[in-house]
Formats: structure tokens, C-alpha cells, sequence
């Protein structure tokens, strides 16, 4: 499976991967998730090659299907690959590309671009894809832990400690 941090600009993906992922040794990535209600915090650190360009990434996130389908199905193993977002309107896709509001561009008029379904509250055709970087490394140590858990996970300790009350993503 994989693991795939989001960025909204590809250049930014490809920067931070050139220079900080790319000379981490593969064994040494480890990523922890610490799930606390409805939130989880993705935190990532390997030992680099090149220490002057390390650093470790966290993000607290909303708890979702894809980490939940992650968390029952990676066992002990996943891909780490960045991914892009693009935003798409209807200008921009063929008409069975897919809108946020889960209809087809079809369904959406030709003058607004509002979703044409009633029932659908849509004003605009919009579609977020993920372009993922080809580029990957193989992550070998990851962990679930709820915070009661955190205490004996130093990464996820310092993570917590440095940035609980700080910044939230
Ligand atoms: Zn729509
Ligand atoms: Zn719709």
C-alpha cells in the first residue's frame, strides 16, 4: 500500500523530495500514527544521508476511510510516494470526468456549471485529482498508536511535545 502526503503544488512535492526524502536510508523511515478522537497525527523521520537537508514532517489530519483501509491493510509495509493535487474545471476534463460532487461533468450545465441533479447542492464543477511522483521509498516501520501508546514511541513522544499546542497542520 501507500503511504501519500498531499501537497498542493507538484513543484513543492518534488522539491521536498529531491532534497530532503530522497537521501533518507529506506530501513530507517519510520511513521507513526497517533489517533485521538477524531483526528490523527501523521508523523514521518528517517536518519538521511545528508543531514544538513533532514527534517521530519507531522500533519494532523481528520480520521478517514483511506487511513482506515490503510491501518487494517499494510501490514507492516507500504510505499512512501508524494502526491499533488490539481484542481480541475469544466473546461479542463472530458464529459465523464468526475466532479467532487460525485456526478459527471455531463450533469453539470453548460453556462454555470452548477450540478444539474436537484438533490445536489453543487454550484460549480470541481475535481481534485492526486498525481502521484513516481519516485518511492519502502517504509518498513510503521506504527498505530493511540496517545496512551505514545509515551513509549520517542518519535511520536517528541512530536507531540514540540507541537501539541503549536501549529495544527
Ligand atoms: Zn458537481
Ligand atoms: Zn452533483
Amino acid at each position: 500500500m501507500n503511504v501519500v502526503p498531499l501537497f498542493t503544488e507538484r513543484r513543492e512535492a518534488l522539491d521536498l523530495w529531491n532534497v530532503t526524502v530522497r537521501p533518507w536510508v529506506d530501513h530507517t523511515i519510520r511513521i507513526r500514527f497517533v489517533e485521538s478522537g477524531e483526528k490523527y497525527w501523521f508523523i514521518m523521520a528517517a536518519e538521511s544521508s545528508n543531514p544538513d537537508t533532514n527534517r521530519s514532517f507531522y500533519k494532523v489530519l481528520s480520521r478517514s476511510e483511506n487511513q482506515q483501509r490503510f491501518r487494517d491493510g499494510h501490514e507492516g509495509e507500504a510505499y512512501l510516494r508524494f502526491g499533488a493535487y490539481s484542481k480541475k474545471y469544466y473546461a479542463d476534463v472530458k464529459g465523464d470526468a468526475i466532479c467532487n460532487c460525485k456526478h459527471e461533468k455531463e450533469d453539470h450545465a453548460e453556462e454555470d456549471h452548477g450540478c444539474l441533479y436537484e438533490s445536489c447542492s453543487c454550484e460549480k464543477f470541481e475535481s481534485f485529482q492526486v498525481n502521484l511522483l513516481k519516485k518511492k521509498k519502502t517504509v518498513t516501520d510503521i506504527l498505530f498508536l493511540d496517545e496512551g501508546g505514545v509515551k513509549d514511541d520517542p518519535l511520536a513522544w517528541n512530536c507531540l511535545n514540540a507541537n501539541r499546542y503549536g501549529r495544527t497542520g
